[in-house]
């Protein structure tokens, strides 16, 4: 959420922080700005609104200095203003921080301050933090940076400068993501690789309750506790090419239409054909403790959880291990029974989603093995677990995610399959399997090869206000997916049931106007999902159904049809959820919505 560039170097700061700022605007878009060091003074604008509009305010300006931050700001404490963007200031205004996160004891901060005789201008949490800094300010920034923050409660991704010291940045973190690029004479911060990748690919990874000192050609890390750290350089892992449109009109398009390639990223090198079997470097050492644990608990958050949800129906299947599927807001939260016989697994594309963070905490305060299965190469969950599989999917830009969903699903059917050829999966059952991954990407490459029956279908969904979507076994989670698209990026209100549920009660919303969207494949629940259409038709429900190639029973029934190839049962959700993923977009689209910043939503959710 939010996102933090900062830069110190030779060269003018103000284009760097704002090209930094638009590389980040997907993760947070309500308001920006930026700060720059011009001694005696720190220059400073922001405003409400998207990078673009305070690009047109400064436009005139060039500010000279080479020392600078900047924040797109993603709303926790007090409106989207131009008060409360950030970068905030101390009363003198010779100290200036960006922060991503929550200050969680701001209030009793603020109080203790304000008796002091400090003046705040904004509802945020995070002015409280310049306030501080400033007061324990006695010319060193970054031991005040270091005595405030050992004072707040909360989480922080934090970049401070101040105006006697235009040669060095203070960046600190807890919580939240925090990268420093390296590169030569001059050094960038970031909250993402993605505002990096354009300088240096060489980037240190920084850990909680570190702070560093940045200066251009020297960077310092230290605990919070003043203990000395020693981290070497890595390499992102991603190009500059991966962070652009590349010919799309959105992000969003442009990775769904990734999907061929990225599904071969993730099963690169996975697949082993003569074995039947999958091979999962990052678990290597671990297969043991998986397979002896009495439960696996799955959680996540959003999409990741619809995953999560497909991957518990292919590891009982597979593996016949029982899993449960946990929405980590409330694993946290409810005093989960977790034993050192249990294994969790944690899935979020960012690395950083701070529910899904904290049950893995939990789980390993508890005793449990932590696996993670992320997207964001380094990210906190990577290092936090003690093994996990990475996508490998590249980067998401696109709020609403779609390649980072398939890439998780493809995951996890390569988990599901190792375990249960270690287990019971005959080789027969495995090469079925193997082989049928194989074919995905053409197969994939097929369904979007349809993008224009989805389009044209798009133009009538766009006019309705609701939609109910429902699928059974392996496609439940697909109707809750497809939901979570349409209403994300389109604003229609669409629910995820399973099939069998309507009747239990969402039955009573339907009538002509409402757009029911089935999936109906060729599996073992056909004929069931078949007598749901039939419900619905019932009751003059407009039926747009996902079907196998060639159907011909439910064409009699629905009023739309979109087609997929054949494939066996537990891979058939890789390939129905990519009409339902174009459907979200081109309703979107044909709505006028901004489809690659949806309102009030953020990529990589890093507060609770
Ligand atoms: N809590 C801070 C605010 O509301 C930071 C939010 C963010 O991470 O963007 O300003």
């Amino acid at each position: 959420m939010c996102g933090i560039v900062g830069y110190i170097g030779k060269r003018n700061a103000l284009p760097i922080l704002i090209n930094g700022l638009k590389r980040l605007e997907y993760r947070g878009y309500d308001s920006s700005g930026i700060a720059v060091l011009q001694p005696p003074d720190i220059w400073m604008r922001k405003r409400q609104g998207k990078i673009s509009q305070l690009e047109l305010e400064i436009e005139a300006e060039n500010p000279a200095g080479t020392t600078g931050i900047g924040h797109t700001r993603w709303a926790t404490h007090g409106a989207p203003t131009r008060e409360n963007a950030h970068p905030h200031f101390s009363c003198g205004n010779k100290i200036a921080i960006v922060h991503n996160g929550i200050i969680e004891n701001y209030s009793m901060l603020k109080d203790e301050l304000m008796a002091e005789g400090h003046l705040f201008i904004s509802q945020t949490d995070t002015e409280v933090l310049a306030h501080l800094i400033e007061y324990y300010y006695t010319g060193d920034l970054a031991a005040a940076v270091r005595t405030a923050l050992n004072r707040v409660e909360g989480t922080f991704g934090i970049l401070a400068v101040a105006a006697e010291e235009p040669d060095c940045i203070v960046a600190a973190r807890r919580g939240s993501p925090l990268l420093i690029g390296i590169g030569d004479d001059e050094t960038f911060m970031a909250s993402d690789g993605s505002a990096l990748v354009e300088h240096t690919r060489k980037v240190i990874y920084m850990e909680d309750d570190e702070m560093a000192v940045l200066g251009a050609e020297n960077v310092t890390i230290r605990t919070l506790q003043d203990a000395h750290v020693h981290r070497p350089a890595e390499e992102l892992p991603f190009r500059t090419s991966d962070i652009r449109k590349g010919g799309y009109p959105h992000f969003m398009l442009k990775e769904i239409f990734e999907q061929p390639d990225t599904m071969v990223d993730s099963m690169r090198g996975r697949l082993l054909i003569e074995e039947a079997t999958a091979k999962l470097g990052g678990l290597e050492g671990f297969w043991d403790a998986i397979r002896g644990s009495s439960r696996l608990i799955i959680t996540a958050c959003g999409t990741s959880w619809h995953a999560a949800l497909i991957g518990e129906y292919l590891i009982e299947n597979f593996a016949k291990i029982p899993v449960e599927v946990e929405y980590a807001s409330e694993f946290r939260y409810r005093d989960p029974i977790i034993s050192s016989k249990d294994t969790i697994l944690a899935i979020s594309q960012s690395g950083e989603t701070a529910d899904t963070l904290a049950a893995v905490r939990e789980a390993k305060r508890k005793g449990a093995l932590a696996l993670g299965l992320c997207n964001v190469v380094g990210s906190t969950i990577a290092r936090e677990t003690d093994a996990g599989v990475y996508l490998h999917a590249g980067p998401e830009i696109g709020v609403a995610s779609t390649k980072a969903f398939t890439s998780q699903v493809i995951v996890l059917t390569l988990i599901a399959l190792a375990l249960g050829r270690m287990k019971q999966l005959s080789a027969e059952e495995g090469a079925r399997i193997v082989n049928a991954l194989g074919s995905l990407p053409d197969l994939t490459r097929k369904v979007l090869a349809n993008v224009d029956v989805v389009k044209a279908l798009a133009k009538k969904m766009a006019v309705h206000n609701h939609a109910l979507y429902l699928g059974r076994g392996f496609n439940y989670p697909v109707a809750l997916e497809g939901a979570l698209k349409m209403k994300e990026i389109s604003y229609i209100h669409a629910e995820g049931y399973p099939a069998a549920e309507m009747k239990h009660g969402p039955i009573a919303l339907i009538d002509r106007k409402m757009p029911v969207v089935l999936v109906a494949v060729r599996d073992p629940v056909y004929e069931k999902v078949l007598s749901n259409i039939e419900e619905v038709k019932a009751r003059e429900g407009w039926v747009i159904a996902v079907v196998s190639e060639g159907d011909t029973m439910v064409k009699h029934l629905a009023d739309e049809i979109i087609e997929v190839p054949a494939i066996t049962q537990c891979l058939t959700p890789l390939l129905t959820v990519i009409p339902l993923q174009l459907l979200a977009y081109y309703t979107a689209v044909e709505k006028g919505c901004n489809v690659d910043q949806p309102r009030n939503l953020a990529k990589s959710v890093t507060v609770e």
